[in-house]
């Protein structure tokens, strides 16, 4: 289909060619961003589908209401010799947008045409946060890697999965995504101030339990070698990483009980709740540990 054919299918009623101004936007790309997240591949392979119709704003003055913009089609192109940050094929999303050619938006085309407006922030919902690391969706079961921190000479990043919605795209004024020189803004629209401070509030609690995580784990290691001999802290370790903050809990408490007393003693201090909650799960694990340990 023409660029005027797909226009057509979006438009109210049938446009002409020369009522229409047709540009090119970069929407967004796989590149590590300054806040160590990134979209998946099969994430922008979703956006291509989500953005098609999609309005785009301009320094967010949509009150303006000529001054939008429409995307008509948009696709995933790829640079196979240029690698991320993260060492995957550069990938982006190539949309092509049009809008009306009016009196009001004359200088705005003109900008556009000289590349001044040249960074754009997309506002999308995703439904999956991933670790680079350990692949936990971190929205449901947060790790105890830290975002932007460094595992033996590997970044932890979030990967962006799963979109589930576009909501709008615009021109802005700093760019966050590294080479792109474009923004993105996820979990809902990027211009609401409520869900911005909600979010950052949530990323807060999301590192406060990530710390918390980390310190319990050191503990389990710590205390579990007390329990057996030859015991494996790497595995244990790496076993915990993927239980939740009360599984955690019980299994470092089943530890501690596990753990030969007489050796424990002066360096951990008293233990005065060794009382052994919902220790089914636990148990399992341990023996799960135990029997990683024999081979
Ligand atoms: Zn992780």
């Amino acid at each position: 289909m023409s660029d005027m054919e797909l226009i057509n299918e979006l438009s109210r009623r049938e446009l002409s060619e020369d009522e229409v101004y047709i540009f090119p936007v970069k929407l967004c790309d796989n590149e590590t961003d300054r806040d160590c997240e990134r979209f998946s591949i099969a994430a922008l392979e979703k956006l291509a589908e989500l953005f098609v119709g999609r309005t785009g704003i301009f320094d967010h003055k949509a009150s303006s209401s000529n001054q939008t913009a429409r995307i008509f089609s948009c696709e995933v192109k790829r640079e196979p010799e240029k690698r991320t940050r993260s060492g995957e094929v550069y990938t982006y999303l190539l949309a092509r947008a049009y809008m009306m050619r009016t009196e009001g938006n004359k200088d705005l085309i003109a900008e556009i045409d000289g590349g001044i407006k040249k960074e754009v922030s997309v506002s999308c919902a995703v439904k999956r946060r991933v670790c680079s690391l350990c692949g936990a969706d971190v929205r449901k079961s947060p790790c105890s890697h830290v975002k932007g921190q460094y595992y033996g000479g590997k970044l932890c990043e979030v990967i962006l999965d799963e979109p589930t919605d576009a909501y709008e795209w615009s021109f802005v004024a700093i760019p966050a995504q590294v080479g792109a020189g474009i923004t993105k803004a996820h979990g809902g629209a990027s211009d609401d101030s409520a869900v911005k401070a909600l979010r950052e509030m949530l990323d807060g609690s999301m590192s406060e339990v990530s710390k918390a995580k980390r310190d319990i784990i050191s503990e389990i290691v710590r205390l579990g070698q007390f329990t057996v001999p030859a015991y494996d802290g790497d595995a244990v370790k790496a076993m915990c990483e993927s239980m939740d903050i009360s599984g955690l809990i019980a299994f470092k408490e089943r530890t501690r009980s596990l753990a030969k007393p007489e050796k424990v003693s002066g360096i951990l201090g008293s233990s005065e709740d060794e009382e052994e909650s919902d220790g089914g799960e636990c148990e399992e694990r341990i023996g799960l540990f135990r029997l990683g340990r024999r081979k």
